[in-house]
């Protein structure tokens, strides 16, 4: 630490002072309320007409889109991209048309799931129709604004982009996860052809200038094929994504986003600012070779700043510590204020284009990465004051988990002891006498005991990301003799981001990450003291505060949910399990988990985990993330209580959930 005053951890000094007579034991936690309104469950009807016209794009999606009918050359690799989904066709099937048998000490089965993916011959003409598409997916050349969404049409375009986003994660992190092959897979290339096959991908219909409904300034992107998945820009290669003259309605072409990577000699970019360098003439190492033309994307640029059509900016950042070397952030809306040519540092001459943020836009995404990169490595010199701990953990944790708040006197977080992981009753423990576990004595692979009681498959990546949420994950625990980094232990090798517990006036006390969090990846378990019901209930008299575990609605169910890429999808519901009838005591007790917020829409779900005791009805409470959560966003949970905010402390009153 650069500072130069000593800084006091208030989580080590003895006994925090309680300011009033109330106690820890009397501090209720009350899951805090997202301020919005019940987000829609269906697609909205068309939204109600208003005086301006609404953009033709705002009309219910069609589900055979016949813009997609005019025929266009193939993008290079299409031909190994259809061996590929044929590959994972059959992966899925064959990976989900295993039967299910009863094992050992597991008595949870449903007798009614035999496949995910049913199978029969039939089918495989039919796969075998989408293997070698007759129909190709030209962009439409419409150029749309879309302007002045209402609330609910914002939420409607953020959850489309959601599951879009959850869609592609999911395919991409299943067809990955077969490593048996051999060769490196590109499941982000899969995931956008099966995509573009079901016709899912967004904003294909209308070109867009400006912002795209659903897509938030800050959201990160770990592939390029998802920004074109998501439409944000349609360029799998190119920096400059335009709309060319030949498709434009008065022949002139223009400019709707760019990426800056800063890969270019000639780019400038700082931040607000960037002098941003045209296409053409460089080599493979990005370097001047020939002068550049105002041609294509160079002169869609002159023509988008004459006409003041405003860009979309992605910048990709150099990121450590990801499964790709870089991300892609969404930083918002850029004119186009100047536009000159000029010779570059290789002597050869370019164009140079002036692009100026507009005001009044969300704080850069690619600037708050950067400030929680020096959170990372010296929170006191980048927020000298709002510190209360640098670890509430005590070190208990791998990583230090921060209490911050720089808006008022409330350091409630402090008298809590930290709890890494749930305790459980004696009774629970006891049960695992007649435990078995598996052999693997060099790291488990298919066939291994546990990999059967998961229903013969392993439900982490190599990454230990989440393939697809289960009723319950029978981990590898105690009684097998797998390594500690074997796979199917991804939950027990504890927290792998640095959180923060901070202050905010909109949610009180709320979580962020100071590390960007990957869609699949595990967050922390949600711990506490495991109470019986009998037990619960004289805890309830006292007025202690308890979580019920049965409350959190099943959000598991919406991860690696493939419906949409193959319409006879179903979701195994093996190993099955049954309802949770405990409470979790965090009265004195609790980890970094109790302070995350509720929303409906959650980036954070409950996964139940099993992997030091056997008993199915007490399973650990784990959290991964839903979507690619940026550092320093708040991470939020559904608890499965009203949004309607009632004021009564919901979790105190026990209900069937
Ligand atoms: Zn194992
Ligand atoms: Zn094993």
């Amino acid at each position: 630490m650069d500072s130069l005053i000593p800084f006091q951890d208030l989580n080590l000094l003895p006994d925090p002072p309680i300011s009033s007579s109330s106690t820890a034991a009397t501090h209720l936690v009350t899951p805090k309320i997202e301020p919005k309104t019940e987000p829609f469950d269906e697609p909205p009807p068309p939204p109600a007409p208003t005086q301006q016209p609404q953009p033709p794009h705002l009309q219910p999606q069609q589900q055979e889109p016949q813009h997609f009918a005019e025929e266009s050359p193939s993008p290079p690799g299409e031909d190994s991209l259809y061996t590929e989904f044929h590959r994972v066709s059959e992966l899925f099937r064959t990976a989900f048309a295993k039967g299910h048998r009863r094992y050992g000490d597991v008595d949870g089965v449903d007798p009614d799931s035999r496949a995910i993916v049913p199978f029969n011959p039939e089918e495989t003409s039919q796969l075998a129709t989408v293997v070698k598409p007759r129909i190709s997916y030209k962009r439409s050349s419409e150029l749309v604004r879309v302007t002045d969404l209402g609330l609910e049409d914002e939420r409607y375009f953020r959850d489309l982009v959601r599951r879009t986003r959850m869609t592609f994660d999911g395919v991409r992190i299943l067809s990955m996860a077969d490593g048996s092959s051999g060769k490196r897979v590109r499941g982000d290339l899969i995931a956008a052809s099966l995509m573009r096959n079901r016709g899912l991908w967004l904003n294909r219909d209308k070109r867009i200038v400006g912002s795209i409904p659903g897509i938030c300034v800050g959201d990160i992107f770990f592939y390029r094929m998802e920004l074109v998945v998501v439409g944000l820009h349609g360029q799998t290669q190119a920096g400059i994504d335009y709309l060319p003259a030949s498709q434009s309605s008065n022949g002139e072409p223009i400019a709707t986003s760019v990426i800056v990577s800063g890969g270019y000699e000639d780019d400038e970019d700082s931040g607000d600012v960037i002098i941003y360098t045209g296409h053409g003439g460089q080599d493979k190492f990005s370097r001047q070779c020939v002068h550049q033309k105002l041609e294509g994307g160079n002169l869609a640029l002159e023509r988008s700043m004459r006409y003041g059509i405003e860009l979309r900016v992605i910048r990709g950042i150099r990121y450590e510590g990801g499964i790709t070397s870089k991300v892609y952030v969404y930083d918002g809306l850029y004119r186009i204020m100047d536009c000159w040519f000029d010779v570059g540092k290789s002597g050869f001459g370019v164009f140079k284009y002036k692009l100026v943020r507009i005001e009044g836009q969300p704080e850069m995404g690619s600037v708050t990465m950067r400030l929680a990169k020096s959170l990372r490595s010296s929170p006191l010199s980048v927020r000298p004051a709002g510190y209360l701990s640098l670890d509430m953990s005590m070190k208990k944790e791998n990583v230090p988990v921060l209490l911050f708040n720089d808006i008022d006197t409330d350091n409630e977080p402090l008298y809590y002891d930290y709890l890494v992981r749930s305790v459980y009753p004696p009774f629970v423990l006891h049960q695992n006498r007649n435990a078995t576990g598996c052999e693997c004595i060099s790291g488990c692979a298919e066939g291994c005991f546990c990999f059967l009681k998961n229903g013969g498959e392993f439900l982490y990546d190599q990454n230990g990301l989440l393939l697809k949420g289960k009723p319950i994950i029978f981990e590898c625990g105690a009684f097998c003799k797998c390594p500690p980094a074997c796979r199917n232990r991804a939950t027990q090798r504890g927290l792998k981001h640095r959180f923060e517990i901070f202050r905010s006036r909109e949610t009180g006390w709320g979580v962020r990450s100071l590390d960007l969090i990957q869609a699949g990846a595990f967050v922390c378990e949600y711990a506490g003291v495991v109470l019986t019901r009998d037990q619960a209930q004289i805890f309830t008299m006292n007025g202690d505060t308890l979580i019920y575990p049965s409350r959190f609605p099943a959000k598991w169910e919406e991860w690696g949910d493939l419906s949409q890429i193959f319409p006879s999808y179903v979701r195994s519901l093996y190993p099955s399990a049954p309802p949770l009838d405990f409470a979790m005591d965090v009265s004195k007790m609790r980890n970094v988990a109790c302070y995350i917020s509720h929303s409906t829409k959650p980036n954070v779900l409950v996964q139940r985990v099993l992997y030091d005791h056997n008993n199915i009805s007490f399973p650990h409470l784990m959290l991964f993330a839903m979507e690619n959560i940026p550092p320093l966003a708040e991470l939020s949970l559904d608890y499965g209580v009203s949004d309607e905010w009632t004021g009564k402390p919901l979790l105190l009153t026990e209900g069937s959930g």
